[in-house]
């Protein structure tokens, strides 16, 4: 009898670095690395999926890890849709509205020439030879808020202070890009407080919330147990008033200008 040769055995195919894997219509970057062990996969910021792999991984086992993490991936894509910034831009038209500590007001065009931004009777008044150069209305708007924000946030810091127990800092209102304050200790005094322009058009607890948020960083750095501890003691519900900031802060206006008017 004739040797059979031997039934050839095609080894199964593996991952390679780079490459990408296509899972019931998903879309997944594969890195290999030779300092992995096992699978993990990633929801990166801009909503892609990568799936890190440890060398000579097969690619059936990599389709079954992604189908057994399947409802992981669209709790995560989920959770990022909903906390994904959607802040507004605004053209400086007649009527457009504009928040001020939570209340809304409306924009209202006057003919006053260099007259500065003001809110009176219940709407912002905008000069409208101001208005029609965005950028300059984008600035004597912005700078409104500044300047009532300032002196908004220069009557609560003091009873905040003295309710957690620390120097008062000299506090600044400006653009603070991403977040909503930051405390800078200094050599003498309270160190340096600044909020961001933006935060004023949230509610006054809002705002609040985030001048003591700042005081706390006066007596502990950083966001540990002891921060959280203390920040508990002057306000209670603050983990509360954490995820509505979140929530509400991700559609405030940043200063962005409509394109089209
Ligand atoms: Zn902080």
């Amino acid at each position: 009898m004739p040797d059979s040769p031997l039934p050839r055995t095609s080894a199964p195919p593996l991952l390679s670095d780079g490459q990408e894997l296509v899972v019931d219509g998903r879309v997944l970057q594969v890195r290999v690395s030779s300092r992995r062990s096992k699978l993990g996969l990633t929801v990166e910021r801009d909503g892609t999926l990568t799936l890190r792999a440890p060398l000579a991984c097969e690619t059936d086992r990599a389709e079954e890890f992604v189908r057994t993490g399947r409802l992981w991936i669209d709790g995560k894509l989920r959770l990022r849709d909903q906390l994904r910034p959607v802040h507004p831009t605004r053209g400086f038209i007649d009527g457009e509205t504009y928040r001020y500590l939570g209340r809304e007001y409306r924009l209202l065009l006057v003919d006053e020439p260099g007259a500065p931004v003001r809110l009176s009777a219940g709407r912002l008044r905008l000069d409208r030879a101001t208005a029609a150069d965005t950028q300059l209305a984008r600035r004597s708007v912005t700078a409104w808020y500044r300047r009532v924000g300032l002196s908004w946030a220069q009557g609560r810091l003091q009873p905040w202070a003295a309710r957690m127990d620390v120097m008062e800092p000299d506090v600044t209102v400006r653009d603070v890009g991403r977040r909503w304050g930051t405390y800078r200790p200094g050599d003498t005094g309270g160190g340096q407080m600044a909020l961001h322009w933006a935060v004023f058009q949230l509610p006054a607890q809002l705002v609040d919330y985030v001048i003591a948020h700042e005081l706390a960083h006066i007596r502990v750095a950083g966001h540990g147990p002891d921060y959280w501890r203390l920040l508990r003691r002057a306000i209670p519900e603050c983990k509360r008033l954490k995820d509505e900031l979140d929530e509400m802060g991700r559609r405030v206006w940043l200063g962005d200008v409509s394109a089209e008017r």
